[in-house]
């Protein structure tokens, strides 16, 4: 567990700058009632099943589930109620989509294959990388390479692999749904401040990425109005706009990106 907490600072130091608010959470990563979030739905195709330290989100497809990120223990079960509380059959996950081989993205993924099965896809890079991360590891089930795509029912993921913070994180473009009209989703890979070639080469693709309305956490931290947000989304009003349809927050990390680390 310790190795844990060390490399949840390594992270948290990566990303954005925290308030002292998120950092009480963010330190309390074991903690299940502490970490607890009700599940919610942002898009007609995307909802949060994660919790306070880091995201899992459904995908719903009109052919069946996906699943991005797993969480870890002890939020196996808690993850598989967060998903059943929102009316989704857990068997109806087709994919699980690993976007980097930590522990706390991946760490409940061997159970969903064993129990659900579900199909666990990651980049190359990252598999090569998973013995290093902490187990229980997945099966190596699909292997997604820069520019790949994947297509379940109406949605059709977009990989593009940013060598940073692991050697293989996978960004993934898709359409999002709101009231039938799609935007253009990114979930965003964290990278690394550190000035190393790959992550500089890392920034400078994200950057040319165009049109993202749509900006999806790997870690709620990842965007300082992230909490914000989910409470304008719950107090919504009809003909209010989507508080996640957010183009400058994409802007925000780019900047932060290219800021010098202090
Ligand atoms: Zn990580």
């Amino acid at each position: 567990m310790k190795r844990l907490f060390v490399a949840a600072i390594l992270v948290a130091a990566a990303l954005e700058p925290l308030n002292a608010q998120t950092s009480a959470r963010a330190n309390d990563i074991t903690n299940l009632e502490a970490q607890r979030v009700e599940p919610f739905k942002v898009f007609d195709n995307l909802y949060f099943v994660g919790v306070k330290y880091v995201s899992a989100w459904i995908v719903k497809t009109d052919a069946g589930l996906i699943l991005i990120d797993t969480l870890y223990e002890p939020f196996g079960d808690l993850l598989i109620e967060n998903i059943k509380a929102l009316g989704f059959d857990p068997k109806d996950i087709k994919y699980v989509i690993g976007t980097h081989a930590h522990y706390d993205h991946t760490g409940n993924a061997l159970t969903l294959q064993d129990k659900y099965g579900a199909r666990v896809a990651m980049s190359e890079e990252d598999w090569q990388f998973l013995p290093k991360s902490k187990p229980p590891h997945p099966r190596r089930d699909l292997v997604l390479k820069n520019g790949d795509t994947l297509t379940l029912g109406n949605v059709t993921m977009r990989f593009s692999v940013m060598p940073s913070h692991t050697p293989g994180v996978v960004a993934i473009e898709f359409p999002v749904f709101e009231r039938g009209q799609p935007y253009k989703a990114l979930v965003q890979p964290p990278i690394e401040k550190d000035g190393k070639p790959e992550s500089l080469a890392s920034i400078a693709r994200l950057e040319k990425m165009e049109g993202i309305q749509v900006s999806v956490w790997v870690h709620p931290i990842m965007d300082r109005q992230f909490w914000e947000r989910v409470d304008k989304l719950k107090k919504r009003q009809p003909g209010e706009p989507n508080p996640f349809i957010a183009p400058e927050a994409f802007q925000t990390r780019i900047d932060f990106l290219k800021k010098p680390a202090p």
